[in-house]
């Protein structure tokens, strides 16, 4: 790795889009790695004259960073959000929300995670994947984002084909730390709504670190009886049981403001015919 390195400013990699996902590669500079010639691994020799291959010291930790960054599933519109400083605040709750997330990432693993409400638009998703992009690459933790919508989805088709259940959980239970993003979004049934309670379960019982965002309010942070009657409450959406459970395992966060996507643009009227 050249620290000069004007492709990956001394990271050693690069991250860039491949269909659907974020994808991270090395870079040339650690590809002809001078301490293992780019195998990534070396030959070691221990006193007893036993052989074994070792990953390199100079690019392993790289390499093995770069493949926990893509086996996150990371959408590709997100591949420029490598760190959660990449968020910029709109409002005081935005401040405490980007502070909550920095402080997770340098004192992983022992703040736990954080659940960020409020309207769409406002980076609630840049956060949780801000978070996850320093969490692999810089500290080589196990990360999985998932969209709720398609978890459900992904769900139903592998249940559908007969697929035992553990093995469908499985990834989500064990992976270090998970992102359900947008959980609520959409009609969810019975069936549903037992399939994440057993997960949120399961990760709970494990102690592992779970990130959520969604565009619903738990009622704790309902203000006033017009935003109550103004917007969907997570309770609702997803049962008390669950989201007594989410209670105990995040920081629940509530953002205000307004969609920045949208803020500044002008709603065109369609022309007259
Ligand atoms: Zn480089
Ligand atoms: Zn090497």
């Amino acid at each position: 790795m050249e620290i000069g390195c004007e492709r990956c400013y001394g990271n050693g990699y690069l991250v860039e889009k491949r269909g659907n996902l974020a994808v991270s590669r090395i870079c040339g500079c650690v590809t002809g790695c001078s301490e293992c010639g780019g195998r990534g691994v070396n030959i070691v020799k221990d006193k007893k004259g036993y052989t074994y291959i070792s990953a390199c010291r100079v690019c392993g930790v790289i390499r093995r960073n770069v493949n926990l960054y893509n086996l996150a599933g990371i959408p590709a519109k997100y591949s420029h959000v490598l760190q959660v400083d990449t968020f910029q605040p709109k409002h005081e709750t935005h401040k405490y929300a980007l502070k909550y997330a920095k402080e997770f990432v340098q004192m992983y693993p022992q703040k736990r995670g954080f659940l960020l409400m409020g309207k769409a638009g406002l980076g609630k998703t840049h956060l949780a994947i801000g978070a996850i992009s320093e969490l692999t690459l810089k500290y080589g933790v196990r990360c999985l984002f998932k969209d709720f919508f398609f978890l459900l989805s992904e769900l139903k088709e592998a249940y559908s084909l007969g697929t035992p259940e553990n093995e469908v959980l499985l990834p989500l239970i064990e992976t270090e730390v998970l992102v359900i993003d947008e959980l609520g979004k959409g009609k969810t049934n019975e069936w549903e709504l037992n399939i994440l309670d057993q997960l949120i379960s399961k990760r709970y019982n494990a102690s592992k670190t779970t990130l959520i965002t969604t565009n619903y309010i738990a009622r704790d942070f309902v203000t006033s009886q017009e935003e109550y009657e103004d917007r969907e409450i997570l309770e609702e959406r997803v049962g008390a049981r669950i989201a007594s459970r989410l209670y105990e395992m995040c920081e629940f966060i509530y953002m205000e403001g307004r969609d920045f996507r949208k803020a500044g643009k002008r709603v065109l009227k369609p022309p007259k015919l």
